[in-house]
């Protein structure tokens, strides 16, 4: 079985960097349980160093990923400098981290950039929790808190984000990603079902923001629908 530990860097007395009322120990969190949820969805086992805002020291994280055995050690942090200075992602490995921790780092620090984040590189550094743990172990660094566009990417392309890291792991893995069904698939496969609409793939494709919508078929859709609720 595939086995992720994760570990949302900071939390309960120790927000990590601040910034603007925002604190990286609730950024951490909310990315982190994101890909969580991603990676479990493709049947890979996860365990965290915490799921809420409690304070979890350094040594404790080291020991708890210690206790398992776990294809990858994964540190979720945010980045920050002098406000507004830097920018980016960078995502960090042990000095002596092995050529399967590099592949990963490297993949995921892809994926960021992919997503409009300044690339700073993977780069190696002495961290407790690198330097500390038998998994290959990295230290992610998704943008810099203090840094205005960085929270904008953070913020606007979360989903992204974390999908992006998910599918990072996952092809590391070796397990195929599978795309989830959205919102709008399966209310049109209701439709498609109770014969309102008879052409699922266009609807799927054009009905979404920024796409525009053939006005005869929505006349069409609309009269469908009518009939459909007048039948009852
Ligand atoms: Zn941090």
């Amino acid at each position: 079985m595939r086995k992720i530990c994760l570990d949302y860097g900071h939390g309960g007395t120790d927000p990590g960097a601040m910034y603007k009322g925002r604190r990286e120990s609730d950024d951490n969190l909310r990315m982190g349980t994101a890909f969580a949820k991603e990676l479990r969805r493709h049947g890979i086992a996860v365990d965290e160093t915490r799921t809420s805002d409690v304070t979890v020291d350094l040594r404790e994280r080291s020991a708890f990923s210690n206790k398992g055995t776990y294809d990858y050690f994964i540190s979720v942090h945010r980045n920050a400098f002098k406000p507004e200075m830097a920018s980016g992602a960078e995502t960090f490995i042990s000095v002596n981290g092995s050529e399967k921790a590099k592949n990963l780092a490297r993949g995921i620090q892809r994926a960021l950039v992919d997503l409009g984040f300044y690339d700073r590189g993977v780069k190696t550094a002495k961290f407790h929790v690198l330097r500390e743990t038998k998994a290959p172990a990295m230290l992610v660094e998704i943008g810099f808190i203090d840094n205005t566009n960085d929270n904008f990417i953070f913020d606007g392309k979360s989903e992204e984000i974390a999908r992006g890291i998910a599918k990072a792991i996952i092809e590391e893995l070796g397990v195929e990603y599978m795309e989830e069904e959205s919102a709008l698939k399966q209310a049109v496969d209701i439709l498609a079902e109770k014969g309102i609409i008879g052409t699922p793939e266009y609807w799927v494709e054009h009905a979404k923001a920024g796409k525009t919508v053939n006005g005869e078929y929505a006349a069409t859709l609309i009269e469908r629908m009518a009939a459909f609720f007048m039948k009852k």
